[in-house]
């Protein structure tokens, strides 16, 4: 096998929702994996096809991975991981890549709020990075605006909500675009206008911004024209 790539085999698949699924991977020989939350993995998922996603697994160094894929119907490569693909399949996994990572020191090195901001898939590298941050007994505030059409779209909801109660430097919200239903009593709307309603009084913070692209660049900008420093404003871009 070439040294760059690891062979992993499906343990688990979950259906998040009716376009998005948890894949769990376990590695055939490597024992740990070692990764920082926020990285992403290069997936071959065959000869001709590889993706990148980003890693979403809470505990590095051990056997096992996750991802949560959304299937894109005209795409090239996943919709062969969600017609194909079931436990026992074998695929090749790259090494941990990628910059997008909170600092060693989070206590010295962040400012004395962090913001993560997700749309879509790019939910999955901040269940380990915001687990990572906690878990540094960082005291600070740390929000997470996920923006999502529907209650259905809704990934990993029991998991933040679960979070949101047990820490209370944690605030878990959710931004739902299309949900009409008055069980819905959470924001509604676009991200934007949200960040903008709670960040209208400046102060200092470090943003976590990761999902498409278009999103991931007006997200920027409008922190920029908020009048805060691009040296504060992490990005993750799927393209
Ligand atoms: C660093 C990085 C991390 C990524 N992490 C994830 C992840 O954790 N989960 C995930 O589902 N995807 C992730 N992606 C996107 C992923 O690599 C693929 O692009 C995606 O799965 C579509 O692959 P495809 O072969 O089916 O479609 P393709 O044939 O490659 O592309 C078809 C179209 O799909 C668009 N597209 C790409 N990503 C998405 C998406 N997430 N949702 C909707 N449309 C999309 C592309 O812009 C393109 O126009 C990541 C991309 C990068 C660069």
């Amino acid at each position: 096998m070439d040294g760059k790539w690891q062979e992993v085999k499906i343990i688990g698949i979950i259906e998040e929702n009716i376009n998005t699924r948890r894949f769990f991977f376990e590695f055939t020989e490597l024992e740990q994996f070692n990764f920082r939350a926020g990285q992403f993995i290069k997936l071959k998922i065959n000869d001709d096809i590889v993706r990148a996603y980003s890693i979403a697994s809470t505990i590095p160094g051990i056997k096992r991975l996750e991802l949560l894929v959304v299937l894109k119907k005209d795409g090239a490569g996943t919709p062969i991981l969600f017609e194909k693909a079931k436990i026992g399949d074998k695929f090749l996994i790259s090494k941990a890549l990628g910059n997008f990572v909170l600092p060693k020191n989070p206590l010295s090195d962040l400012e004395s709020e962090v913001c993560f901001i997700a749309t879509g898939s790019g939910i999955a590298p901040f269940r380990g990075m915001i687990s990572e941050l906690l878990a540094s007994k960082y005291m600070g505030t740390v929000n997470l605006l996920f923006g999502t059409r529907t209650m259905e779209d809704l990934l990993y909801r029991d998991k933040f909500d679960a979070l949101d109660y047990a820490q209370p430097n944690f605030h878990y919200i959710p931004i739902l675009s299309q949900e009409k239903r008055e069980s819905w009593q959470g924001k509604t709307g676009r991200v934007h206008a949200v960040i903008q309603s709670i960040y209208k009084v400046h102060r200092p913070c470090d943003f976590y911004i990761c999902g498409r692209s278009k999103m991931v660049l007006e997200a920027k900008a409008h922190l920029l024209q908020m009048g805060y420093d691009n040296n504060h404003i992490h990005t993750e871009n799927y393209g």
